[in-house]
């Protein structure tokens, strides 16, 4: 029936990617060696792509996306003739399909990442490089300081929160001492609905590995964003998963400011001050707070539903 030229499929990605119109989109893309018949299905909480007559001919399994929209892609053979396609989605989007029949031929999945503008766009988040100035935060063992790689991090959440529409405050661009209470301060001048505190885990002990995030404690959304933010940050990284705790030094903080302080990693650790020192982690973590206050500004919060039911 297939006399070994059944059309294969050889490769599947994605990337978030701005539309000709200034949208924002997330495209998936199913290369294969010629076209064949599908069908594309809209299931609860995901998209469905069904490719009959063709045969996989990459690593099958699940391929972790985290963008903030799609969760993860799943590519399986079913039986000897369809290949299935599952797009596991965080939220829900408007999507398109072309199919282009160059060589390779692929099949290309435009979703709408509206959702998310929709729910960031007007937030005021203040993002705070930790430390600065004569206060260096923590100090690697090849002399890292956290003072230094929090600012990159911060950066590139300013960028990615930007993107979702959010109006953004760094608390300092360069490398200036503020008091807990001046970055306090600014929060409440800029009507923070949230604030973000970048910093990074230091121990006495060089064993101690892993990421953290810290809440204000306070009854305010700050513990339920503080284990958003952990449970993205840990997708993102694939550290060790060092849990949530109160800090009371965000215990001066606004009450109506949801604040969390986020441990990215541990500096006094050797492979993980390593790790820091890299672009790849200093965007990774970034992408996953914004996944963390996706996820927060999305939940039903009782704060923000006023007095309704
Ligand atoms: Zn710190």
């Amino acid at each position: 029936m297939h006399l070994g030229n059944s059309p294969r499929i050889t490769n599947l990605w994605s990337k978030v990617v701005d539309g000709e119109n200034g949208e924002w989109l997330t495209r998936v893309v199913v290369e294969s060696t010629r076209p064949y018949e599908y069908t594309l299905k809209e299931i609860n909480g995901g998209i469905v792509l069904e490719c009959a007559g063709a045969d996989v001919n990459m690593p099958e399994g699940k391929l972790e996306v985290n963008d903030g929209l799609l969760r993860d892609i799943n590519i399986e053979q079913l039986g000897h003739d369809t290949v299935r396609v599952q797009m596991a989605l965080d939220h829900p989007a408007v999507f398109k399909h072309a199919v282009y029949n160059d060589f390779p031929s692929r099949l290309v999945i435009t979703l709408e990442r509206s959702f998310i503008t929709g729910l960031l766009s007007g937030k005021r988040i203040v993002v705070d490089p930790g430390h600065g100035g004569k206060d260096f935060g923590g100090r690697g063992p090849v002399s890292l300081l956290e003072k230094n790689v929090v600012l990159p991090i911060a950066r590139n959440l300013e960028k990615l929160l930007k993107r979702t529409g959010a109006e953004v405050t760094l608390t300092r661009s360069g490398d200036e001492d503020l008091s807990g209470g001046e970055r306090a301060g600014i929060a409440v001048k800029e009507r923070a609905d949230a604030f973000i505190s970048i910093h990074t885990n230091a121990s006495a002990d060089s064993s101690v590995e892993g990421a953290a995030s810290l809440y204000a404690p306070l009854d305010n959304g700050s513990e339920e964003l503080a284990r958003y933010i952990q449970e993205e940050i840990i997708k993102k990284l694939k550290v060790m998963d060092r849990g949530v705790a109160g800090q009371p030094a965000l215990a001066g903080m606004d009450k109506g400011i949801p604040a969390v302080e986020v441990e990215i990693v541990t500096i006094t650790n050797i492979v993980e001050e390593v790790f820091l020192r890299g672009l790849t982690i200093q965007k990774r973590a970034a992408e996953g707070i914004v996944n963390g206050l996706i996820k927060y500004f999305a939940s039903d919060r009782p704060s923000t539903r006023g007095d309704k039911e």
